[in-house]
């Protein structure tokens, strides 16, 4: 049995490793670019390593930090971070939601979000399919249909600023299956956002994960699927270097990539025009003075384009990753001016601006789709026409998740082989 799997990012490398070690199909991964990793993009600067893609990771990411630790890959705790309001002061971000909403709502919020957390354990898995359709509401609806906005605000600035869209548009299931994660347990005083408590960074950078990952797996790079044809035969894989047949495709890109090469049917076409993705900058820049790891209160449509993120990951280097959601039509010396803004209300400057790394991010559905039944629709999909499909889009855009659908598509094929 063969396999073809199509994309060498984290999804596609944990299906082809997990296949290796469970079975004898025979893989063999497709990537365009000259290296693994896709949305792991960990970028050498002046002996430093800064991070173009996937940023943070919490001690809750059962198998990345399982490889972490196999690796013995050193851990690198973030500068404490902190809020700057709508007014532009740096502020506690608890204290700010107290005042907005008072004390005894705030508590009251908590206590109902962790019930509803409790209550739907699958929230916190990967993928979408046989979620309550509750939980498909737009955030900001969800919130207040649940009385848990004062909870949901607390960590509005972190997912947003994480590039996941807006509270307004993006189902809550999405963002619920970050929240638990982002706002740890514990009492009012101890309430922080996860970030400045226990998420970490790793030495050398996500890449030497993602390196490790496809240690001893057959990986065509340079190759740049342009076609795949599928039979009852068995699948043809075409790239500018030649073709390949395989038993069956293992699609690792999203929806929007591999439409460019698939020869899709009907209902394969009807879902990945659905899918819908954020236009996302990262600048990496010099930013001199200052406190220099901030998410900013640019929580809405409104303010897109305005700075969310900024990070400064070593405490010995004043070089900043500013991260902004880009309106439909980018306007540089207006996104240029937002990051000078945000530097300066950090107490900072940008001094120099190095290089800029632009993604189609966040692969996900709006309410009106998940009420339509996509992810049933998806899961129907997998295994026809010998094809299986992974990535963010299917278990939601992190590394964690990601990893933890493939490795269960994985075990999903061994066993449809096994009958
Ligand atoms: C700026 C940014 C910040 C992020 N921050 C975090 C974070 O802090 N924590 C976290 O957990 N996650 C974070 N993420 C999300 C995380 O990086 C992704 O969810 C994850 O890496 C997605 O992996 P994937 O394999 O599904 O997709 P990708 O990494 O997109 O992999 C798809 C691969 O397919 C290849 N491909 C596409 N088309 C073709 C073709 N025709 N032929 C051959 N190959 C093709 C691509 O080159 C790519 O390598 C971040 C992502 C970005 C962009």
């Amino acid at each position: 049995m063969r396999a073809a799997v199509i994309g060498a990012g984290i999804s596609g490398l944990t299906v082809a490793r997990r296949l290796k070690e469970i079975s004898s199909v025979e893989v063999e991964i497709y990537e365009q670019n000259s290296q693994v990793g896709g949305k792991i993009l960990s970028h050498s600067y002046e002996g430093k390593i800064y991070e173009l893609g996937a940023v943070v990771a919490t001690p809750d990411y059962v198998l990345i930090s399982q490889l972490v630790e196999e690796l013995n890959i050193k851990k690198i705790m973030p500068e404490e971070t902190t809020f700057i309001n709508g007014l532009g002061s740096q502020v506690s971000i608890v204290s700010h939601i107290e005042e907005r909403f008072g004390k005894a709502h705030l508590l009251k919020a908590l206590a109902k979000f962790w019930r509803i957390i409790f209550d739907c354990p699958e929230l916190l898995k990967a993928g979408f399919v046989g979620l309550d359709h509750r939980f498909f509401a737009p955030m900001a609806r969800f919130a207040k249909d649940e009385g848990i906005e004062p909870v949901t605000e607390l960590v509005r600035p972190f997912l947003t600023g994480c590039g996941y869209g807006y509270y307004e548009e993006v189902p809550a299931a999405y963002f619920l299956k970050l929240a638990p994660w982002v706002l740890k347990r514990g009492t009012l005083d101890a309430l922080t956002l996860g970030l400045t408590s226990n998420w970490f960074f790793v030495e050398g950078g996500w890449k030497v994960l993602s390196d490790h990952l496809a240690t001893n797996l057959k990986v065509h790079f340079n190759a740049h699927v342009s076609k795949i044809k599928r039979s009852v035969h068995g699948v043809t894989v075409e790239t500018s270097n030649g073709e390949a047949r395989f038993d069956l495709v293992i699609l690792a890109c999203d929806p929007r990539s591999y439409m460019s090469f698939l020869d899709y049917t009907a209902e394969e076409h009807a879902l990945a025009l659905q899918v819908k993705y954020i236009p996302y900058l990262v600048t990496l820049a010099q930013v001199p003075g200052g406190k220099t790891t901030a998410f900013i209160d640019s929580t809405t449509r409104m303010a897109v384009g305005s700075v969310n993120y900024i990070v400064r990951p070593h405490f010995d280097s004043d070089v900043c990753q500013i991260y902004q959601i880009l309106p439909p039509k980018i306007d540089e010396d207006f996104l240029r001016h937002e990051r000078v803004k945000a530097a300066q209300l950090c107490g900072g400057g940008v001094e120099k601006e190095i290089l800029k790394k632009y993604w189609t991010y966040f692969p996900h559905v709006d309410s009106n789709s998940c009420f339509n039944r996509f992810y049933d629709r998806m899961q129907n999909l997998q295994g026809k026409n010998r094809t299986f499909y992974v990535g963010g889009f299917l278990s939601f855009e992190s590394l964690e998740h990601a990893a933890e659908f493939s490795r269960g598509i994985a075990d999903n094929i061994v066993s449809q082989l096994e009958f």
